[in-house]
């Protein structure tokens, strides 16, 4: 049994339902503050805070093998706004699930880790290697997390490994599930949003960035793409008694006026763009390397921004209502 906490949010229940139709037996553990319970429908369902003692009711019910952990705020800007509330949810809640993991010998771990443990890279794209220097409290709580894996798995007994994303984005094919944050920050649905009248507009957060148009540049990923990766990273931990650290990403970058002209495309509706100030903490360009993964798992992405677009508008119509 695969415990995923953290099931009912947005890339949790995508890896659920997939972890499923592989053939996985899964127990979504959720305080569905941020999640849906309709999004976790395949397999069991818990509703506890991962950061809870009363956590090892979980672990005595169910024969856990293993633990993704989806759980845990990801938005730059609100970090920026509350650190300690990143701080103390993303990492003192993980050690939480750690230490009752070590108590009841489960070995098994994966982080939904971050580019944003990056900061403003050296160079672009960007390799596990880099030096890890994150300008943001997010990405700051995402690598001591990482940190706290590195020790526990040098002690033994315990394997973790650690996908950093770039930018998720697209929804499920069959339109179950989907990205329906609130507040939602992100710029695809935000866009979309513009696109069928739900706002009057999208902003651009800055003009002025090192880059060629001079609005940032990200390197998005489809959700299904993030679920399959999760499915190759939990292979490899039953096969080899190992820990390691992958990138998740297309290797290729976007500005956010690409992506609003993307939108345009797919959607076939024009709507107003307006320019903004810079948004804090957001470095220039994420694109990654993601030529690791692929070397030692054989996984790769198999869906382009168009397709991205495309899943994401198609659900945006559904839970719109329109
Ligand atoms: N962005 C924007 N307008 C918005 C929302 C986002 O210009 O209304 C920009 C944001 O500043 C960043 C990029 O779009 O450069 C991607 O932001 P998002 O929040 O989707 O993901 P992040 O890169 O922060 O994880």
């Amino acid at each position: 049994m695969i415990l995923v906490t953290g099931g009912a949010g947005y890339i949790g229940s995508h890896t659920n339902k997939a972890l499923h139709n592989a053939g996985y037996d899964t127990v979504v553990v959720d305080n569905l503050c941020k999640g849906y319970e309709t999004f976790a429908k395949w397999g069991n369902f818990e509703d506890y805070d991962f950061g809870s003692k009363d956590l090892r009711e979980v672990f005595e019910k169910y024969d856990i093998d293993g633990v993704l952990h989806f759980a845990a705020f990801s938005s730059v800007a609100e970090s920026v706004e509350l650190p300690q509330k990143y701080f103390k949810n993303n990492y003192k809640n993980t050690l939480n699930l750690l230490q009752i993991m070590r108590e009841f010998g489960v070995d098994k771990f994966i982080l939904s880790s971050t580019a944003a443990v990056y900061g403003n890279p050296e160079k672009v794209p960007i390799t596990e290697d880099q030096e890890l220097k994150p300008i943001n409290p997010y990405g700051h709580s995402k690598w001591i997390t990482e940190k706290a894996l590195e020790r526990e798995a040098q002690k033994g007994d315990f394997n973790y490994v650690s996908l950093r994303y770039f930018n998720a984005a697209g929804c499920d094919f069959d339109c179950e599930i989907g990205e329906l944050h609130d507040p939602e920050t992100h710029l695809i649905p935000l866009v979309l949003d513009a696109a069928i009248g739900k706002r009057d507009s999208i902003s651009i957060f800055g003009t002025d960035y090192n880059t060629p148009d001079g609005t940032c540049i990200r390197d998005y990923i489809h959700v299904n793409d993030l679920a399959s990766a999760h499915i190759a990273a939990y292979e490899y931990l039953c096969e080899k008694n190992e820990s390691n650290i992958f990138n998740l990403g297309n290797g290729q970058g976007y500005s956010v006026r690409e992506i609003i002209d993307m939108c345009k495309k797919v959607t076939g509706r024009d709507f107003k763009v307006d320019i903004a100030d810079r948004r804090e903490g957001d470095p220039d360009i994420l694109i990654a390397d993601a030529s690791k993964i692929e070397k030692e798992l054989g996984w790769k992405p198999k869906y382009d921004l168009e397709c991205i677009v495309s899943s994401a508008w198609k659900w945006h119509q559904k839970v719109n209502d329109i």
